[in-house]
């Protein structure tokens, strides 16, 4: 993933592509409004018609020897394929044109009187817009910094931040609509399936209730029991239990070990359950036997939602460094972060991992208040270190370029599992830095969020609608707030729960 800390709009603009877009678009990068524009143009150019330069003076002097850094810092500018140079509002109208869904526009702008209307508009937005520009979270080196302090209303930092969402604000809803109906479609193609690969070695039981299907359908976590060479892996929650049956009514797989990964509701409710009804023996680790013996009250929405699970019974076995299956060994590896308890089974000759929640997605954002980042990022280095060809999430998605795993568009993924695992530890190395810096400077917890979702990366505005549906949904259970707050755990002093911050005032006490 490229640095999201240098205002990535959207992509990435920068690198080797000057040449061959026709269009060029020239925007200051310090500039939310600008920001907020290109992310528009990248939605609405799906032919790549275009290219965004953030400036400077090696891009201006590689795009055209004509084009002056003042002028550019002004005014948009945009070089078109035939070397000509639109500025201000001709370059507005210029783009406009480009698009079906914008070319009334782009055309009208460029006759009198709109064009005369549309240049005085865009006059005063361009002589004003320092009074909302960005000084933190993607870009603070604003040109005229004593310009934003004098002039924005709510402090520089909040005026941005929030211009910034308000100019994106359709496109956030366009894009949680999108996503939501993306999530419905896998939903559907997942419902009550199960997922046979690796000749029968691999199956992917999906897991349904009436309740628990909320999930899947607003968040997009799919519910799932693996079945890996003779032993099933995190039996779902009591809420899932008739969906599991009806499974093993189907298929009557042979089960010799049912093995939990971590303690969270959804994946140790049917442990008992399971086993009483396939004489399979149950393994844990140590800590997860602790957690669920007993097991602790659940905020009552997961309660309802997911089901409270039952206290272990015993007999069970503490699982020890690698476990047998059918046909060979499982190796298990602590994996603390997800939660403390989280374990991951490695079989080192199908490289295949079974990750359970020690992996969910590069750009998990909304996490649970268990979540300790600092630790899930010393157990992504460790599973960094082992081969994975295949990586088999807690829920319900498989990374993998093996041709032996079939398609299965919204479950099987098509990428490295290392490039994947990767990618996660960029990210949240990178929201490290920002968390620390913005606890050095002493910021509110909120402000550290919005730093670390700055609307110039693409996938802090795409996943927002979801993001902020999760937290409203959850309670604030589930949220970006937990994702800083995972990162500021610590024994002595931890962070207030988004809860203590709500009740001790919106802006948030200082983090320290
Ligand atoms: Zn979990």
């Amino acid at each position: 993933m490229p640095d999201p800390s240098v205002a990535d709009v959207d992509g990435d603009p920068r690198q080797g592509r000057i040449a061959k877009s026709p269009y060029r678009v020239l925007y200051d990068e310090q500039c939310e409004i600008c920001q907020g524009c290109v992310s528009w143009l990248k939605t609405l150019d799906r032919k790549n018609q275009t290219t965004c330069l953030p400036i400077s003076a090696e891009v201006l002097a590689c795009v055209d020897s004509r084009l002056r850094m003042d002028d550019c810092l002004r005014q948009l500018h945009v070089v078109t394929p035939a070397g000509a140079i639109l500025v201000g509002w001709d370059a507005v109208a210029g783009l406009a044109r480009l698009f079906p869904s914008t070319w009334l526009v782009g055309a009208a702008g460029q006759r009198f009187p709109v064009r005369n209307a549309g240049r005085l508009l865009y006059g005063f937005v361009a002589r004003n817009r320092y009074a909302l520009s960005k000084c933190r979270g993607g870009a603070c080196r604003v040109a005229k910094p004593e310009a934003v302090r004098r002039q924005a209303r709510l402090g520089a930092f909040w005026s941005c931040y929030r211009f910034g969402f308000f100019i994106r604000s359709p496109l956030v809803l366009w894009a949680g609509i999108k996503a939501a109906a993306q999530r419905a479609s896998i939903f559907a193609r997942t419902y009550h399936e199960r997922l046979e690969l690796l000749d029968g070695k691999l199956t992917l039981l999906f897991l349904n209730g009436m309740l628990p299907n909320a999930v899947p359908l607003l968040f997009g976590e799919l519910f799932t029991t693996v079945l890996y060479d003779g032993v099933a892996i995190d039996p779902g929650s009591p809420k899932m239990r008739r969906s599991l049956a009806r499974h093993l009514r189907r298929v009557r797989p042979k089960i010799a070990k049912v093995i939990a990964t971590h303690a969270h509701e959804e994946h140790v409710g049917n442990l008992n359950w399971l086993s009483d009804v396939t004489g399979a023996p149950i393994y844990v680790s140590e800590m997860t036997a602790r957690f669920l013996t007993p097991f602790k009250k659940l905020p009552w929405v997961r309660a309802a939602i997911i089901g409270q699970p039952p206290n272990l019974r015993p007999p069970f076995t503490v699982l020890g460094e690698s476990v047998d299956t059918e046909s060979g060994q499982l190796l298990v590896i602590a994996t603390p972060g997800h939660c403390d308890d989280h374990i991951v089974l490695y079989d080192p000759r199908e490289k295949l991992l079974l990750a359970g929640d020690a992996f969910m997605g590069s750009y998990f954002a909304t996490p649970n208040p268990d979540v300790d980042s600092r630790k899930w990022l010393v157990s992504l280095e460790r599973m960094m270190a082992l081969e994975i060809e295949i990586l088999v999430e807690g829920h319900g998605h498989i990374h993998t370029l093996r041709p032996d795993i079939p398609d299965f568009p919204g479950v099987v993924i098509r990428e490295d599992p290392k490039v994947a695992i990767a990618e996660k530890l960029d990210y949240l190395r990178w929201l490290r830095e920002q968390i620390d810096a913005g606890l050095e400077e002493g910021l509110p917890v909120r402000a550290i969020e919005a730093s670390c979702f700055p609307w110039g990366n693409r996938t802090s505005w795409e996943s927002c609608a979801t993001d902020e549906c999760i937290r409203l949904l959850s309670l604030g259970h589930f949220s970006r707030t937990e994702l800083v707050r995972s990162f500021v755990r610590t024994n002595r002093d931890p962070l207030p729960t988004v809860y203590e911050i709500r009740l001790s005032g919106g802006g948030g006490p200082p983090c320290r």
